[in-house]
């Protein structure tokens, strides 16, 4: 066991999760009078809202991941520790990080700011997750890479129509922003990249379901722009099923019931099923609320005092999505600004002040993307949709995106996609069976 202790006299404020909120927090401390330690399971800050278009081979990983390292570099007072966090002794002040090497590090802090962010749920149903994968970080993406690429692939050496039929049908549970997303982006895969490929198949008829539980798609838009998005997605040839759960999902097909009527039972024969369908805290979330002798939400949240410390901690922050206050939802905003606002008080008292300033949460709208030269945008009183929606979504995302070159990167892939219907990112491999066959078991 390593022990990382404070060499300097600065406050210490170590950061776990380096994703919006965590690498906002790191960025408002450069020129604070601390020194930070950022620790992260994995070497790269993901962008999550553009994981869909890696899984589905538009932009490769490393457009929408940049290197922690790599966006630190310039910041002195800062340094990175790759590994999980998994306990916290909140009277010592220490965190155990597990190292990739399985050896464990203890690291001391003067501050804590929590921004691991949430996971895939399933709601009860954990034997779903063999089957249907969740789209929360880049290995979910590209497992769900290779399911899709690798479905067309089966399908192209089958000997018959009944046997392809359930490798070109995808199932996609959650009408929310990211459900739509990914059912669009397979139909367009499969319409316009794929199209002249296969000898066989014809992609274009790949079957695309989006199963959602509620009355309309993107429940948290406005009615007028659901609509407009359901439209979009009629046009596309997604078939949209309303009003159901999803009640089982194996290798070889997904179960609904229909909330209204729940004999109504449908199986639809598929091998490629993708989860959208809810998020829950990760792991981490309970050690911390134990650590702090505090209780979760229903979602396993941690509840946050008006500075985003937990209560009878106040070097302890919660940022992100883990974070509860105020029904904030889970969105990059909240994380970008909570990480920011984290950061800024704990400058403030590093720096010898006594008051904290709560935080006050701005909210710029929300976006989705539907298909080509299709999104909604909501901002206040401000609805876009169609092509002016899809513009503004663009921007926003390059916006947002961590780093000049992954901005341009993206810019560019999308402009090649745009003007030649080519899809380059798509390589899978079959190299390791323990991963690369698990969706055909
Ligand atoms: C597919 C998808 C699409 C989305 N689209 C949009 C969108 O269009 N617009 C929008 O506003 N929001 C969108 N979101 C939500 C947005 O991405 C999140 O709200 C935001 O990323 C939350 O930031 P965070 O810092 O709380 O967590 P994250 O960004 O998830 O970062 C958490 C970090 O913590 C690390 N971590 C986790 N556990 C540990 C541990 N124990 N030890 C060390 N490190 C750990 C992870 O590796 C990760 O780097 C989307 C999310 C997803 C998944």
């Amino acid at each position: 066991m390593s022990r990382q202790t404070n060499a300097t006299s600065k406050p210490h404020v170590v950061i776990v999760g380096a994703g919006l909120g965590g690498l906002q927090a790191a960025r408002r401390l450069k020129r604070a009078d601390v020194q930070v330690t950022v620790v992260d399971r994995g070497t790269s800050h993901l962008f999550q809202p553009l994981l869909y278009q890696c899984a589905t081979g538009l932009l490769s990983e490393g457009a929408i991941s940049s290197p922690i390292r790599h966006l630190l570099r310039r910041q002195r007072n800062a340094s990175v520790v790759l590994g999980e966090a998994d306990a916290v002794d909140a009277q010592a002040r220490t965190i155990s990080v597990c190292r990739p090497d399985e050896s464990t590090m203890t690291i001391d802090y003067d501050y804590l700011v929590v921004a691991v962010g949430m996971r895939t749920a399933y709601h009860g149903n954990d034997s779903f997750a063999q089957f249907a994968p969740g789209m929360k970080t880049l290995d979910d993406a590209l497992a769900i890479r290779r399911r899709i690429i690798g479905a067309f692939e089966v399908a192209e050496t089958l000997p018959d129509a009944a046997q392809r039929r359930p490798w070109l049908t995808f199932a996609v549970a959650g009408g929310g922003p990211t459900g739509v997303e990914i059912a669009g982006q397979i139909r367009e895969l499969a319409t316009l990249a794929l199209e002249d490929e296969f000898r066989t198949i014809d992609p274009t008829e790949a079957r695309v379901l989006l199963l959602h539980g509620g009355d309309r798609v993107l429940p948290s838009f406005s009615p007028k722009l659901s609509e407009r998005a359901q439209r979009t997605l009629d046009e596309l040839g997604v078939e949209t099923v309303l009003g159901v759960h999803v009640t089982d999902v194996t290798a070889e097909d997904v179960e609904t019931t229909s909330k209204a009527e729940p004999h109504e039972v449908v199986r639809y024969p598929t091998r490629t099923t993708l989860w959208t369908a809810g998020v829950e805290a990760v792991p981490f979330a309970g050690v911390v609320a134990r650590a702090l002798d505090v209780e979760q939400d229903r979602g396993g949240r941690i509840p946050v005092e008006a500075d985003l410390s937990v209560a009878g901690h106040p070097e302890v922050f919660v940022v992100g999505d883990m974070s509860s206050r105020d029904k904030l939802p889970g969105v990059a905003e909240v994380a970008m600004q909570g990480g920011r606002h984290a950061g800024a008080v704990i400058a403030h008292a590093a720096a010898g002040g006594t008051e904290r300033e709560p935080f006050k949460y701005r909210d710029f709208g929300s976006a989705a993307y539907i298909a080509r030269r299709h999104a909604v945008v909501e901002t206040g009183k401000l609805n876009l949709f169609g092509y002016l929606g899809w513009v503004a979504w663009g921007v926003i995302h390059i916006a947002f995106l961590a780093g000049m070159r992954n901005r341009l990167g993206t810019v560019m892939s999308w402009s090649a996609t745009l003007l030649t219907d080519s899809r380059r990112e798509r390589a899978i491999t079959f190299g390791d069976p323990e991963t690369a066959r698990q969706p055909y078991r």
